[in-house]
């Protein structure tokens, strides 16, 4: 038998989840006659109040605007500075320049992958208006310290929760609390809308100037009543799209459950195998409080005869599909042009080179997962150093 045909399936690193009751609640909404913004939008931010435990929550098309709307909100623009991590996708840093601000970025524990917060008040000027932290792969930003840190300061916080729907601190769900909160529903990420996201609000005055960002600085009343005061963009979620969130956030918890479940396994597998001595470093193992929305490894970069793009080619060819989050933005080309270079932040520099995230969704199994292990220790013992 060819090696082909006696193959297990190809395994993504990720897959939606998307159930039958689901897909009948999507055709329902295309045959209503309205498939745009309406009912099903409203329907779906009540929802996520609701699990927000109450907070006003607006949905968007994507959760890139629901930051720079939140920068917005927030006042900041040019001449102001926002310190952020430059391990994130690159929409983190990116909707600080579109507002006319300017990235500050602190380098990552290399423990926790995210932004270490015992850099950031050294980071702090009198131009700097918020920090915005990354919950990577789900993992929390310690929000006590955080909080006390963006307090002390008075700076504002717009936490980037892309990856971390589902994660909580300390007991409260992210999102249920502090300042700004941004989701992501990419078809990646743990809920999903296809595209989409939402932002957690504070106050009344700011679901209003949310709404008017989110199309066309539009605001109407009665019948025919249309007034514009601010520059807003295109950003509203369809009915289509929501109808899919509104089948997802059912299933977040048993999306949770099943993750960690998963993650487990991984260490288990990583345990047994010696991963330790391999070299290669394993996540945070928090079972309480991360959703699992990735299981990242870093490569043991001095011990490999080969970069990561090589060991990427070998579990491509093993069956197994891998991806990269991320690489360190502030080497991309467009922040090198304004500054930044090799060296500024060693820990995210490391880290971008050589993080792997390996498979991790809902409906895989703890075969696959022992599967993506033996395929990982092998190609790592393969190409390692003599
Ligand atoms: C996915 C993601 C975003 C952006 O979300 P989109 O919905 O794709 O615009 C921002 N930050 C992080 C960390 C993400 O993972």
């Amino acid at each position: 038998m060819s090696a082909s045909s006696s193959a297990a399936p190809f395994l993504p690193f990720t897959r939606p989840t998307i159930d039958d009751e689901t897909i009948a609640g999507v055709c329902e909404v295309l045959r209503s006659g309205w498939i745009t913004s309406g009912p099903q939008v409203k329907a779906f931010e009540a929802k996520l109040s609701e699990y927000f435990g109450g907070r006003p929550v607006r949905a968007f098309n994507s959760g890139t605007c629901t930051m720079e709307i939140a920068l917005r909100i927030a006042g900041i623009g040019p001449g102001d500075e926002v310190i952020t991590t430059p391990l994130s996708w690159v929409s983190t840093s990116n909707v600080i320049l579109e507002v006319g601000a300017r990235p500050v970025f602190v380098d990552i524990d290399p423990v926790t992958r995210n932004i270490d917060l015992d850099r950031i008040e050294a980071a702090i000027t009198p131009a700097t208006r918020a920090i915005m932290p990354v919950d990577l792969s789900g993992l929390p930003v310690d929000r006590d310290r955080l909080y006390a840190i963006a307090g002390k300061h008075k700076l504002r916080v717009i936490e980037d929760a892309a990856q971390s729907f589902g994660s909580s601190w300390k007991g409260r769900r992210i999102g249920s609390f502090g300042d700004f909160v941004s989701f992501s529903f990419h078809a990646n990420k743990n809920v999903t809308t296809i595209e989409g996201g939402c932002l957690v609000l504070n106050d009344e005055r700011e679901v209003k100037l949310a709404e008017q960002y989110r199309l066309q600085g539009v605001m109407r009343s009665g019948f025919d009543g249309m007034e514009v005061e601010v520059v807003g963009g295109k950003f509203n979620l369809t009915d289509v799209a929501a109808r899919v969130g509104l089948g997802q956030l059912p299933q977040v918890d048993v999306f949770t459950i099943q993750r960690r479940e998963l993650a487990r396994a991984y260490f288990e597998a990583f345990e047994k195998a010696g991963a330790k001595k391999l070299g290669l470093r394993l996540p945070v193992p928090d079972f309480a409080q991360s959703n699992w929305h990735m299981f990242q490894v870093i490569l043991p970069e001095v011990r490999l005869k080969v970069k990561r793009a090589e060991i990427m080619a070998q579990l491509h060819a093993a069956g197994i599909g891998t991806g990269v989050h991320y690489p360190a933005i502030h080497l991309f080309a467009l922040y090198r042009r304004l500054g930044w270079k090799d060296g500024d932040f060693p820990h995210a520099e490391q880290a971008g080179r050589n993080i792997l995230t390996l498979p991790l969704f809902p409906t895989m199994t703890r075969d696959d997962v022992a599967r993506v292990v033996d395929a990982l220790v092998a190609v790592i013992q393969k190409n390692g150093k003599a």
